[in-house]
């Protein structure tokens, strides 16, 4: 998935673009869109300290209403190479400051996105499509895990101590790091890695989504004076602008939390500086829901964990492995659980499911619809797409599906979920297992230490039994196989912004 690239701010190209989206027959959820207020401008990046804007703009589509509402700055290389600049100075005495102090900072950080939690969560509803209860979850969500983080002791460690030697493990900030965001949790997914970076001694780059720039930038100026002048640098851009900073000699680490086609790209463009790079990719987390449970139980907690933010969550259950004996009550149960949930702009009460953010995504859901249909599965709930404007797409749960199909083979990072059959669980781990992808995976079942061996198995960063999506500040969070590399969160998440630095030493006096 690619963002739209910059371009000189006319009005009328952005309603051509929003414009664009294939209008589709009517449905049964129920929506209205936002207001078509305009927010344009007032938008700025942050350099060096200060307020900075470009000569190119990006326009901000509500995905409510498919319809401009705002515009941002896009940075060309000049702005990222003042910011760079301004980052390394900044840096060379951040490094030195004591962890206190990162500490003390960093709870100025949590204070403001407290402080500010309902303005930041209106202007994310309206850029990302979310309801606005989660998208103020997603605000008190950062600051719960940027305070946990900036608590976790990073100490030197003894390794080795004997009447002639002393060696020591001690981890050194790496300098500049370069944060790269997807659009679909732009603040959670930002303060993680900036979190990190910061508390470690590194100042910062930071660059939101072109799809969803504007929370990230108006974060940035409420952090103008919480952090040292040029500590912290958030730069809005397209793709290109990511680019840039992958291959940046002034940038020591990369940060990128994305599709895993661009994973690759930015790995292979770090290679040129030998940058340090963590990388969060996607998934195709299974659920494998075992023959005890009580479908009506686990139900609403499935749905939940595959539909949330309209599937548009890198760790989201996109496949549901049911054991034949619960198999159709569970369908019927998650198809219940479709039917009650209101669709609709985020800003309207009582909406649990917002639009899909952009049009590429929708576009792509919609062939993977096309695709699920066309191999004969059998669509419980949901599959019928409502007219415009906005890129609505009701939950939707599909049974009876070949293995093969792109819904099952494919992150579909959208609200339509696959239930497959399975009768030995062997076959369900073997099939939950034959995938590029290993974000996460979870096990479900009134056996709870039964569940946990089953878990054991998933090639996965995370396996979760009786829950999924459940993190904390204090645990690594990453993907096995093709779905990352490297940890966030935790001691591992924090030392990967760091450089390990032995320091041997030979106890006879010359
Ligand atoms: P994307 O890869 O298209 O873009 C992500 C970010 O990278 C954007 O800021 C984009 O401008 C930038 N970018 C794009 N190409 C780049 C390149 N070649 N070099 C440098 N930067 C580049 O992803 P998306 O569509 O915004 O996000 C959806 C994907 O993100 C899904 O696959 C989802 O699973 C994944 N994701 C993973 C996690 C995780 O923690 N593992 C979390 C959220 C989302």
């Amino acid at each position: 998935m690619s963002g739209p690239r910059a371009e000189s701010h006319n009005p009328a190209e952005g309603r051509n673009l929003a414009e664009g989206r294939s209008r589709a027959t009517s449905g049964s959820a129920a929506m209205s869109g936002t207001p078509a207020a305009s927010l344009r401008g007032g938008f700025a990046h942050l350099i060096d300290g200060e307020r900075a804007t470009s000569a190119e703009w990006l326009d901000v589509i509500d995905p409510a209403t498919s319809e401009v509402f705002a515009r941002a700055p896009s940075a060309g290389r000049a702005e990222l190479d003042r910011a760079v600049a301004a980052a390394r100075r900044a840096a060379a005495d951040w490094r030195e400051r004591a962890f206190d102090e990162h500490r003390a900072r960093i709870r100025g950080l949590v204070q403001t996105l407290n402080d500010h939690q309902a303005d930041l969560a209106e202007l994310l509803t309206r850029e990302q499509g979310k309801p606005l209860e989660q998208s103020r979850a997603e605000i008190t969500r950062a600051a719960t895990q940027a305070e946990g983080m900036a608590r976790i002791p990073i100490e030197p460690e003894l390794l080795l101590e004997d009447d002639a030697r002393r060696i020591e493990l001690r981890h050194y900030p790496l300098g500049v790091a370069g944060i790269i965001t997807p659009w679909n949790a732009p603040i959670n997914l930002a303060i993680g890695p900036l979190t990190s970076a910061l508390y470690t001694g590194n100042a910062v780059i930071l660059k939101p989504s072109p799809y969803t720039p504007l929370t990230t930038l108006r974060l940035g100026e409420l952090l103008k004076d919480v952090f040292p002048r040029g500590v912290l640098n958030v730069l809005a851009g397209g793709d290109e602008l990511g680019e840039w900073m992958t291959a940046h000699p002034g940038i020591d680490k990369i940060s990128f939390t994305g599709s895993v086609e661009s994973g690759k790209k930015v790995m292979a463009s770090a290679a040129g500086t030998l940058k340090r790079v963590t990388l969060e990719l996607g998934g195709n987390d299974a659920a494998i829901v075992l023959d005890d449970v009580d479908p009506k139980a686990v139900a609403p907690k499935l749905f939940f964990a595959a539909f949330v933010n309209s599937g548009q969550v890198c760790m989201a259950v996109k496949r549901i492995y049911a054991h034949e004996r619960i198999y159709d009550a569970l369908c019927e149960a998650l198809a219940e659980e479709a039917r009650k949930t209101k669709v609709g702009s985020g800003v309207e009460p009582g909406v649990k499911l917002g639009p899909i953010q952009n049009k590429a995504q929708y576009d792509r859901l919609v062939g993977l619809l096309e695709d699920t249909r066309r191999r004969g599965a059998r669509i419980l709930a949901g599959g019928e797409l409502p007219a415009g404007p906005g890129y609505f797409f009701p939950p939707t749960l599909v049974a009876d599906i070949d293995e093969a199909s792109r819904l099952v083979r494919e992150e579909q990072f959208g609200p339509i979920v696959p239930i497959l059959k399975y009768r030995d669980v062997d076959d369900a781990v073997r099939r939950a297992n034959d995938t590029r992808y290993g974000l996460s995976g979870s096990v479900w079942s009134r056996d709870t230490e039964r569940a946990a061996a089953i878990a054991a198995r998933l090639e996965v960063g995370t396996a979760w039994v009786n829950q999924h999506r459940a993190t904390l500040a204090t645990v690594p969070f990453g993907g096995a196989k093709e779905s990352g590399i490297g940890r966030q969160y935790s001691v591992l998440g924090l030392k990967s912004y760091m450089e390990p630095r032995v320091i041997s030493i030979l106890k006879q006096p010359l």
